[in-house]
């Protein structure tokens, strides 16, 4: 018998559906597909992708190979995409799997061509300069034999308003004019926002598929997935005048019950939200006193009087708040949050 773990992470299926059916949704005449790469931002790739596959999604991104292997008894491994291509030791592995790259390399595509082809997709970079073919490499015999289902580009900073947007828009189209592929695709949760131009065939979203808020046009309709959960340890009262946590950062300014929770920054509540944070319990807002340790949480509980050892509180996770308490993007937020935690779809 596996010990339960003293935190849980509650994850909400329904809000992940509606998610999906929203951003499909503004997805216009493109069907959406669904990042699900590092176990789907850490909620767990096997139940996002079966949720999500029941609800109409037939597209899946991850980044690694073992990333797709461990999803491929759910759906077509044809339905799965893998980012990061094909290293040198991959192809035998690769086709055994059935997934399908994206060749981002002129090496990769000759490793494909080498290991006998087949059906690919292809990344080009647009302007973000981290993976995929540049304009430079464009040649008119280099995907030459490669059967491309889906072209994709990747965009650098769809969350903000910036040229950049439109200038990659521009460079995709004109990459894409001379490369025959089924399918085009650019946009990203964020991307998915900037308008029809941007959608192709297929948009690829990630983070708001797990509630992340990728632009201000999302906070009204996008539904937060992720709740973390911690058990309360000890509770106790300490007068005024005591210094709470490493390196005494905070000094109860009153008589204080301070309770102490079984999460920290070993389960992803980064030290950022040191002082910062809050919980709740009973409707009440505790906030976060002191550092946050490796494994612990120390809150003031002055406004519930009626917390006790072996409670249960929900740790304030709205992605957004969290994001700019804590300093780190929503993306780290949500994947590194809970790997100790006992997971929970409700
Ligand atoms: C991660 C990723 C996505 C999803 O991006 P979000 O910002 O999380 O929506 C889409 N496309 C590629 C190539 C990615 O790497």
């Amino acid at each position: 018998m596996t010990p339960r773990p003293p935190l849980k992470l509650r994850l909400d299926g329904g809000a992940l559906v509606a998610n999906w059916n929203w951003l499909a949704a503004q997805s216009g005449a493109a069907a959406c597909g669904a990042a699900v790469k590092a176990n789907a931002y850490g909620l767990g790739a096997r139940e996002v992708v079966a949720l999500l596959s029941a609800a109409g999604c037939n597209q899946f991104f991850v980044a690694h190979w073992g990333e797709a292997a461990a999803i491929a008894d759910l759906v077509p491994p044809a339905q799965i995409a893998v980012l990061n291509g094909l290293d040198a030791d991959d192809p035998a592995d690769v086709l055994q799997i059935g997934a399908v790259p994206v060749l981002n390399t002129p090496l990769q595509i000759a490793r494909w061509k080498a290991a006998g082809g087949g059906v690919c997709h292809v990344m080009l970079d647009s302007g973000i300069n981290r993976l995929g073919i540049g304009s430079e490499q464009l040649d008119e015999t280099l995907f030459d034999g490669l059967d491309i289902d889906i072209l994709l580009s990747h965009l650098a900073s769809a969350d903000e308003d910036v040229a950049q947007n439109s200038r990659q828009l521009g460079t995709f189209s004109d990459m894409a004019r001379g490369v025959k592929s089924k399918r085009k695709s650019l946009a990203n949760s964020a991307g998915i926002m900037l308008g029809p131009d941007y959608h192709f065939d297929l948009t690829r979203p990630g983070l708001s598929l797990y509630g992340g808020i990728a632009r201000p046009e999302m906070v009204e309709h996008i539904k937060p997935v992720v709740q973390p959960q911690a058990s309360v340890l000890q509770v106790r009262d300490v007068p005024a005048g005591s210094l709470v946590g490493y390196n005494a950062t905070y000094e109860t300014a009153a008589p204080t019950r301070v309770a102490t929770l079984a999460i920290g920054y070993a389960d992803g509540y980064w030290r950022g939200f040191s002082c910062q944070g809050h919980v709740t319990f009973d409707g009440q807002r505790l906030p976060v006193i002191g550092r946050v340790s490796m494994d612990l949480l120390l809150v003031d509980a002055n406004t519930a009087p009626h917390l006790a050892e072996g409670d249960w509180v929900d740790v304030g996770f709205d992605l957004l708040s969290a994001s700019a308490l804590s300093g780190m993007s929503q993306y780290e937020l949500l994947t590194g949050i809970g790997h100790r935690s006992e997971r929970m779809w409700v």
